[in-house]
């Protein structure tokens, strides 16, 4: 059916690949481009002589010139871009440029400022609609799924929704004192950011970590959570019908937390460069070259996740109380496609919104986040490729 330029090759692409490869009589080519072309290799090697035709690119995704080259000698259907949140832009403008549908995971951060917002991409809805193109932003689990679990809930079983809570737990043990469980660069400036959530359309803000709560995860149990900022809850507050309060919380632990305030407390999280020896360094990204690679983690990791969305609302004038979720098992991950859930959880979702746009159900000119589709095709394909979801219509609630 489709050809995929699949960007990046780390964790989260990993997963992208063998989900892709699985699902050949949708991607029967795919092309893995990334900046360090032996780690496209690598993963050609390991998924080649299946049905899906796999070939291979170095690209440096900061560089459009670059990327409107590769686009037009490949010519995908869609450009799925796993890499980092900083080549957002430059890849929105090779695809503007090639008239290629777009799909990521996480919204554009600039290099040197820690902000999480959508108003850079959004801008490009108008080019976008124009070129007769899509993009599909933030395409994961979370923002990803949990837009889709929203969309899902308003559409089957609320006429209006007044409050959301996205619970995102790992449960999972790798057995190092410290690590993270994707991009650590990435993970530590959104942990290490004030916390906010959205309430009768004003953003409030917190201090990093200030709001705790201990919650019963199903299949879990009583995990420690906290409330973080995290950029779905700016789209799902402007798509999703009669929102007054939505909240973002995400468990860690106390020996996380430890390490973390001790590595801040010692200025290894800034992201400020400084002179060493002669040399210009981020600390934060030296951190990152020390911590284990995420993608190592795989074999080790142990346990669950449950990453799900609590709503609150009316239906029919009755109040009604939803929880829908996924439980996802580390080594379940592992033994299937050689990654820790994070990354699965990641990885699966994108694989299926491009399928979507490639089966033309969600495709349509300009930019979106995935709540602005239709969510029913999403949440049988979730049931379908991995990633299964329950629900329960009495949950416990969020204080
Ligand atoms: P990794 O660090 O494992 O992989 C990133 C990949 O991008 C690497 O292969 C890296 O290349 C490549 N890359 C970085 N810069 C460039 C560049 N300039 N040109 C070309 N390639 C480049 O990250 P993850 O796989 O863990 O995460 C991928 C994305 O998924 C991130 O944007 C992350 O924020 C997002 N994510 C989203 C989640 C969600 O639920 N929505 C959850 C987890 C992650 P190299 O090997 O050379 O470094």
């Amino acid at each position: 059916m489709g050809r995929a330029l699949i960007i990046g090759a780390g964790g989260v692409a990993s997963v992208v690949v063998h989900k892709c490869v699985q699902n050949w009589e949708v991607f029967e080519e795919i092309c893995i481009a990334s900046r360090t072309k032996s780690k496209c290799d690598a993963l050609k090697e390991k998924l080649d002589g299946g049905k899906t035709k796999i070939t291979t690119a170095k690209v440096d995704a900061d560089n459009v010139d670059e990327l409107i080259a590769l686009i037009n000698d490949y010519k995908p259907d869609i450009v799925i871009n796993v890499a980092l949140p900083y080549q957002d832009l430059t890849i929105m403008d090779a695809c503007l440029a090639t008239k290629t549908h777009y799909l990521d995971t996480a919204n554009y951060e600039p290099l040197d400022t820690a902000k999480f917002e959508y108003s850079w991409q959004w801008a490009y809805r108008e080019r976008f609609e124009k070129a007769g193109i899509t993009a599909i932003l933030g395409c994961g689990f979370d923002p990803g799924v949990t837009g889709v679990f929203s969309a899902y809930a308003l559409k089957h079983y609320f006429d209006e929704i007044h409050y959301i809570d996205i619970l995102d737990a790992n449960a999972g043990d790798h057995g190092y004192p410290f690590a993270t469980n994707f991009n650590p660069e990435i993970n530590i400036r959104e942990v290490t950011a004030k916390g906010s959530y959205i309430e009768n359309g004003e953003w409030i803000e917190t201090e990093p970590m200030e709001i705790k709560r201990v919650y019963n995860f199903p299949e879990i149990g009583d995990k420690d959570m906290y409330l973080l900022h995290h950029e779905e809850l700016e789209s799902l507050a402007l798509n999703i019908t009669g929102i007054k309060r939505i909240r973002f919380f995400m468990t860690f632990s106390q020996n996380y937390l430890t390490h973390l305030k001790v590595l801040e407390n010692v200025g290894m999280t800034s992201i400020e460069p400084i002179e060493y020896e002669g040399q210009q360094i981020v600390p934060l990204q030296f951190l990152k070259a020390i911590l284990p690679d995420p993608a190592s983690l795989g074999p080790r990791t142990k346990g669950k996740t449950n990453i799900g969305c609590i709503c609150q609302g009316v239906k029919d004038g009755k109040p009604v109380q939803y929880y829908v979720y996924n439980v996802c098992d580390h080594e379940e991950c592992y033994k299937e496609v050689g990654s820790q859930a994070i990354s699965y959880t990641t990885g699966v979702p994108a694989m299926i919104g491009a399928m979507m746009l490639l089966q033309g159900k969600w495709k349509k000119p300009g930019v979106y986040n995935v709540e602005e589709f239709d969510p029913d095709p999403f949440m049988e394909a979730l049931n379908k490729w991995g990633l299964p979801w329950k629900e329960s219509f009495a949950p416990d609630l969020v204080e």
